[in-house]
């Protein structure tokens, strides 16, 4: 969203004018009604230890455009099983605590595990059943959201006894709270040597994760996945958790559900791991996945089965669709085969005006393969390296690379990481982006690609160089 310089020193709590000083000092000239953006806002709130929330601006959801949701009657709903994504730092112990779960549940007639990884399981305890996300980590978590699918009900949090709160600990916090899903803590490992669930529990409450015991809300669960300890106590705090959340849904609608994995298998075609949210797929049922569409010709269950439906909660590996839909695609059972089709034609117009808008900033193959047709006066580079001395000899290696139909032009030259604001500057400036020795913030990288600014990285200045040369004369090779 937008805001100007005036609403956001009120929502500060500050005076505007105070604002516009310290921008002024900083060389911006702004006015109370001038617009910031969002890297704006957060600089700003930062030196006022605030934060800046964007507010969402979804496009209109696929569904509600489409007419493809619809009200429940009361009386339909039913109880449906929970679905858990399991988060957190690497190597603390999510692969080892899903695959632990499935195969301590594993019934005894299906020894040796014939399960197969369709995206998602399904398990029962005490003859309710659970469904796990099975792709670890939150970048999936976070990759969905962003697509507007929401398919997780409770987070389970990994963090190993011995090495406690870590970084990616932490950004799992971020996400489940942002998607207000409730956290249960596997505090894993607890069999080792140097193991300290106290620690664990003194990092997270500095994360505002308070344990039930010390008052308030989180469970933490001590576990080693490695020797199945305690996997009871993680199961049973997922049931009534769940329990608690008094999860419905109606089986009797269309099915609705997500796309969690897909590929092209080269016997039966288009496979796409669904799970289903709501509703029930069955066999014969029209289906739209963003730009896909077809018919559900065959359902195989988490164990590899032929199956007639899968409903509520479930995963299923659909077999039907005419393209291979991509993860993170919401599917929907749609009346006929003219209206998925339909529906799918907006989809790829909507994509293709997208596509068209997103504003693009040369990039050196572009330069290098349209060297003789783009009438390129001057190409502006930004240069970050991790020493002043090699700052220097990069800025002048590329400035005398200047040719009699290309000026090069260095706009910026100065040492340290890769920043968002070398990223404005790019985007503003049409320049491609050099480091040497360095590396983007997450978050540069993130506006790096959102603004399609072009980032080159390496660890021979030579290689650089060469680079932008090849580029200019046309012979830059492709394959970067
Ligand atoms: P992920 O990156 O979070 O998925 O972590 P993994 O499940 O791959 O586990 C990382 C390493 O920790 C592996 O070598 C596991 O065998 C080990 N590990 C996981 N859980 C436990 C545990 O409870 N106890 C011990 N001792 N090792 C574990």
């Amino acid at each position: 969203g937008e805001i100007t310089l005036g609403n956001f020193a009120e929502k500060l709590g500050v005076n505007a004018s105070e604002l516009i000083k310290k921008l002024f000092l900083k060389g911006q000239m702004l006015t109370i009604n001038s617009v910031i953006d969002m890297t704006l806002a957060e600089e700003l709130a930062d030196d006022y230890d605030a934060m800046v929330e964007q507010e969402e601006v979804e496009e209109m959801a696929f569904g509600e455009k489409f007419n493809l949701e619809s009200e429940d009657k009361e009386s339909d709903l039913i109880e449906r099983a929970p679905i858990i994504t399991i988060m957190g730092h690497v190597d603390h112990g999510k692969t080892s605590l899903l695959d632990a779960i499935r195969e301590a549940n594993v019934a005894d007639g299906e020894a040796g595990g014939i399960t197969q990884k369709i995206g998602a399981y399904q398990i029962v305890k005490d003859g309710k059943k659970i469904s796990f996300v099975d792709t670890p980590g939150h970048e999936a978590f976070t990759e969905m959201r962003a697509r507007g699918a929401q398919v997780t009900d409770i987070a389970i949090l990994v963090v190993a006894a011995d090495d406690g709160v870590m970084p990616q600990t932490v950004e799992a916090i971020a996400h489940a709270k942002s998607a207000d899903v409730p956290i249960i803590i596997a505090v894993n490992k607890i069999d080792k040597e140097g193991a300290d669930p106290s620690r664990v529990k003194n990092e997270l409450m500095e994360h505002g994760l308070v344990p039930v015991e010390w008052g308030g809300d989180v469970e933490f669960i001590e576990i080693s996945a490695k020797f199945g300890q305690n996997l009871e106590g993680i199961l049973d705090t997922i049931l009534i958790t769940a329990e608690m959340l008094e999860l419905k849904g109606n089986p009797k609608k269309r099915a609705k559900g997500v796309v969690m994995e897909s590929r092209l298998d080269p016997k039966v075609g288009p496979i796409a791991d669904v799970l289903v949210q709501e509703g029930t797929l069955k066999i014969g049922d029209i289906i739209v996945a963003g730009e896909s569409y077809g018919k559900v010709r065959a359902l195989l269950n988490d164990k590899g089965e032929k199956t007639e439906a899968a409903s509520l909660s479930q995963p299923a590996e659909v077999i039907g669709f005419n393209t291979v839909p991509e993860a993170g695609d919401v599917m929907y059972v749609v009346q006929n085969e003219q209206h998925a089709r339909r529906i799918v034609e907006e989809v790829e117009k909507d994509r293709k005006l997208n596509d068209q808008n997103k504003k693009k900033h040369i990039s050196l193959e572009v330069l290098s393969q349209h060297m003789d047709d783009i009438n390129l006066k001057e190409l502006n580079l930004i240069i970050r390296a991790d020493s002043k001395g090699s700052v220097q000899a990069l800025k002048e290696s590329l400035n005398k690379l200047s040719t009699s139909e290309v000026a090069v032009n260095v706009i910026q030259a100065t040492s340290g990481a890769i920043s968002e604001g070398d990223i404005r500057l790019a985007e503003a400036s049409d320049a491609i982006i050099l480091g040497f020795n360095v590396r983007p913030t997450t978050k540069a990288m993130r506006d790096a690609d959102k603004a399609g600014v072009e980032i080159r990285t390496s660890s021979i200045i030579y290689q650089i160089v060469e680079d932008i040369e090849q580029a200019l004369s046309g012979m830059l090779d492709p394959e970067y």
